[in-house]
């Protein structure tokens, strides 16, 4: 057999995904969901808007982390930490001396490189910009953005925007502990934005100088911290599996020893199949006591725990479930993505774009269509359903256009279902379908009656 066939056809996939990431972004920009921040100056690197469906996806998301890891739960606490903290957490934290990535210096084109992230040939690093060889020495680039809270811009002022959600989450430790009257093990959940001057901002919104965390510091005794991590790795895969991302398209990496953080006993990092390659999603850490100990060591607090049935003082150890609701949601787009040919009633074939969002997450459940936009009581019957579900869910009102393409638009969109108000709704053809819609569903393109009466749990059912 040819010796090239490997490389020939893993260049051809790595055309296709290529392709279809490009499709990916295109959709996104035309349909709404992600935008480039401030795109009429010209953008800035490494920062996104999220557009009407965008928004919703990401609400939807973040909406059903809180449900399923805070208020389904009798041992987690939320909070919602400030975005500044004071310049202590980040010296105790050890973010100030060592969260940096080493970056290094094209000296052909001037670009700044990730040194980790350097292509190679034959050994030797190159810029992937220009090729050139001529790099610099590796140095360390911290990774914190810097501002200054107060009027005056000296190194007294000087705050940093939170690399991480975690930090609040230990330094309010005891506070949550009194107020919450939680005994161990618990958790503390929050969602938030983190910032980070990543060098080299990619891959859409993989890699993005601002972004959004959904964390849970999950506080227990030592000796269930091993256990625990395990247990997490099974809940938030569970978590993948209820949004629609399956078991099989996530790739566990249990990261070996010599690998981790040094305060690390384990660490798991669950990955999906992005079109760009296999990258991080979540990392589940267990952390030890690594981080109360810092803060109990720097602040002069105490943030232990004391044990009332075994009459037991000590600092508790953490497992710590760290997500990013951007990579998830690129996770979520790349997932529903999909192309397929479909044959029309004249036998016409055409390619349909459909987002087969699970119902949970799809930023529209519901598209609501009068047959006709012309004829009032059609348009006053799909108005009064649209209204009667908006509530309880986000829905669509579409009237313009042949109802094929109106259903095309929604398939993009990613909307479930989509109703159609007819002529039957209203009773014009008899008693018999009277009260009765078209509902139509995006995946099988299968269509059915429903009474009205029915609709609303129906949807609820399936979008809960
Ligand atoms: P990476 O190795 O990809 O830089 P990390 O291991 O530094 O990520 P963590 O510090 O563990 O990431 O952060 C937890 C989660 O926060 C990540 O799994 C990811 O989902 C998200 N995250 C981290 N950095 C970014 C970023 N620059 N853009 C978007 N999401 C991010």
């Amino acid at each position: 057999m040819w010796s090239g066939w490997g490389l020939m056809t893993g260049l051809m996939a790595k055309d296709e995904s290529a392709q279809r990431m490009e499709k990916i972004v295109s959709l996104c920009k035309r349909r709404g969901f992600i935008f480039q921040s401030s795109e009429i100056y010209g953008g800035l690197n490494g920062f996104w808007d999220y557009g009407p469906l965008g928004v919703e996806l990401k609400r939807n998301l973040k909406d059903f982390w809180w449900k399923r890891n805070v208020r389904e739960r009798d041992d987690m606490e939320g909070m919602d930490g400030a975005i500044i903290m004071n310049r202590a957490v980040w010296k105790a934290s050890g973010h100030e001396a060592t969260f940096s990535d080493p970056m290094v210096d094209c000296r052909g084109c001037k670009a700044r490189h990730r040194a980790d992230q350097l292509p190679e040939k034959d050994g030797v690093k190159f810029c992937p910009n220009c090729g050139s060889r001529d790099l610099t020495e590796p140095r360390d680039f911290n990774l914190m953005l810097k501002s200054y809270a107060g009027p005056v811009e000296s190194d007294d002022n000087l705050v940093y925007l939170r690399p991480e959600t975690a930090q609040a989450m230990f330094v309010q430790f005891r506070n949550v502990l009194d107020t919450s009257r939680q005994r161990l093990p618990f958790g503390i959940a929050q969602i938030g934005k983190a910032f980070r001057n990543e060098i080299n901002p990619r891959n859409y919104i993989f890699r993005s100088r601002e972004f959004e965390q959904m964390e849970i510091e999950y506080f227990c005794r030592p000796e269930d911290g091993l256990q625990l991590t395990d247990y997490w790795l099974e809940e938030r895969l569970r978590f993948y599996e209820d949004i629609g991302i399956p078991r099989a398209k996530i790739r566990i990496n249990d990261i070996p020893d010599g690998e981790r953080a040094f305060y690390a006993k384990k660490t798991y990092d669950l990955e999906y199949e992005f079109p760009f390659g296999v990258s991080e999603l979540e990392g589940i850490a267990y952390r030890t006591d690594y981080d109360l100990s810092k803060h109990i060591e720097h602040s002069g607090k105490p943030l232990d725990y004391y044990d009332e049935v075994t009459k037991e003082r000590f600092v508790p150890h953490v497992v710590e479930p760290s997500a990013g609701a951007d990579r998830t949601a690129l996770a979520l787009i790349c997932e529903a993505f999909a192309e397929e040919t479909v044959t029309d009633d004249k036998g016409k074939s055409e390619t349909r774009t459909v987002m087969r969002f699970h119902p949970r997450m799809a930023p529209i459940k519901c598209g609501v269509f009068p047959l006709l936009k012309n004829k009032p009581e059609l348009v006053a019957a799909a108005q009064g359903i649209a209204k009667s579900l908006r509530g309880d869910m986000n829905v669509f009102y579409d009237e313009s256009g042949a109802i094929g393409r109106r259903y095309r638009r929604q398939d993009e969109a990613g909307t479930p279902f989509c109703l159609t108000i007819d002529f039957d709704t209203i009773g014009e053809n008899g008693p018999e379908k009277e009260g009765t819609v078209t509902l139509r569903h995006r995946d099988s393109m299968q269509q059915e009656r429903i009474a009205i009466a029915d609709l609303k749990p129906y949807l609820l059912e399936k979008i809960s």
